[in-house]
C-alpha cells in the first residue's frame, strides 16, 4: 500500500533515520511503560517505540493511514489503535488508576496549539510529552521573561509544565519537506503548580490582555482589569511592559482580579 501525504491532515512524515534515532534516544523509553503516540502516519516513530517493548495507543485521524497501520502492525498484541480526531480524544480514559502516560507526537503544525491545552486538561494523568513543533512554537514555548519571543503561550504553557528544547530538526528530515525549521520539546507536567493560581480562565485573560498589546505599558495595557495603584500594591511596577513579568507576577494579578468586585 503507498499513501500520498495530504495537507489537510498536516502531514509530513519523518524519514530522517538519524533524527528518528535521536527522538528515541532521548525519550528513555522502558519496557512495560504506556505510551500514547499522536499522529502516528505511516509508523516512523511507532515501529521503534513498539520494538522498545512499550505498551502503545496511537490515535489518527486519517482513516486511510488507519487501515495501513492496522495490516503494517497486524502482529503487535501491545498495540491499539485508535481512528479519532486527538483534538476530541479522551486521553484520560486511557490511563489506568495512578497509571500515568507518556505521549509523543510529530504534531500536526495547525493543530499544535490547542493540542497541547487539551492533553493539559488532563495533566494529572501525563507523565511527560515529546513534541515535534514548528521551531518558532517551541521558542515561544520556552521563552523566559525580557525575550521578544516570551509571550501567553510562554506563560500558560509554563503555568503547567517543565518546558525544555532538546534539538532542532531541519525542513530535510521530513517528506514532503515543510517550509519552516522544527524542533522536538519536552514538557514535564509540574506535579505542585510552580505558584498558586485561583482561577486559570482569570489568569489566560489577565496574560492575552498583558500581551495584546506588547509595546504598551501595564498601566495602559491593564487599564480596563486593574487600576495602577493595584498593580502598585503587588510590587510590580506600572510602567513595565507584559514582556516582562514573571509567571509569579502573572499569578498575582490573575488571584488580585478574581478578588475585585
Ligand atoms: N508521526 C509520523 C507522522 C507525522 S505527520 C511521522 O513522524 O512520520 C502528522 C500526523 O498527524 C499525520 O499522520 C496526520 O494524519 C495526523 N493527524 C492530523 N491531524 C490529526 C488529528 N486531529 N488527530 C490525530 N491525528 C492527526
Amino acid at each position: 500500500m503507498t499513501h500520498s501525504p495530504r495537507k489537510r491532515f498536516g502531514q509530513n512524515f519523518l524519514h530522517d533515520h538519524n533524527i528518528i534515532y535521536s527522538i528515541l534516544s532521548s525519550l528513555e523509553a522502558k519496557a512495560g511503560e504506556h505510551w500514547v503516540e499522536i499522529g502516528p502516519g505511516l509508523g516512523a516513530l511507532t515501529e521503534p517505540l513498539l520494538k522498545l517493548g512499550v505498551r502503545l495507543d496511537v490515535v489518527e485521524l486519517d482513516r486511510d493511514l488507519v487501515a495501513l497501520l492496522k495490516d503494517k502492525f497486524r502482529q503487535q498484541n501491545n498495540l491499539q489503535i485508535h481512528s479519532a480526531d486527538a483534538l476530541k480524544f479522551d486521553f484520560s480514559a486511557l490511563a489506568e488508576q495512578n497509571e500515568k502516560l507518556r505521549i509523543i507526537g510529530n504534531l500536526p503544525y495547525n493543530i499544535s496549539t490547542p493540542l497541547m491545552f487539551h492533553l493539559l486538561d488532563n495533566a494529572s494523568c501525563i507523565e511527560d510529552m515529546h513534541f515535534m513543533l514548528q521551531k518558532e512554537v517551541v521558542d515561544r514555548i520556552c521563552a523566559t521573561p525580557g525575550s521578544k519571543k516570551y509571550g501567553r503561550l510562554s506563560v500558560m504553557m509554563q503555568y503547567y509544565c517543565a518546558t525544555e528544547l532538546l534539538f532542532d530538526v531541519p525542513p530535510e528530515s521530513f517528506d514532503p519537506v515543510p517550509k519552516v525549521m522544527s524542533a522536538i520539546v519536552r514538557l514535564m507536567p509540574h506535579r505542585q503548580p510552580p505558584v498558586e493560581v485561583n482561577d486559570i480562565k482569570i489568569l489566560n485573560r489577565v496574560v492575552i490582555q498583558a500581551f495584546s498589546q506588547r509595546r504598551k505599558t501595564l498601566r495602559n495595557s491593564l487599564k480596563k482589569l486593574i487600576d495602577e495603584d493595584a498593580i502598585i500594591a503587588l510590587d510590580i511596577d506600572p510602567a513595565l511592559r507584559a514582556e516582562a513579568l514573571s509567571l509569579e507576577d502573572f499569578a498575582k494579578l490573575s488571584n488580585l482580579l478574581q478578588e475585585l468586585p
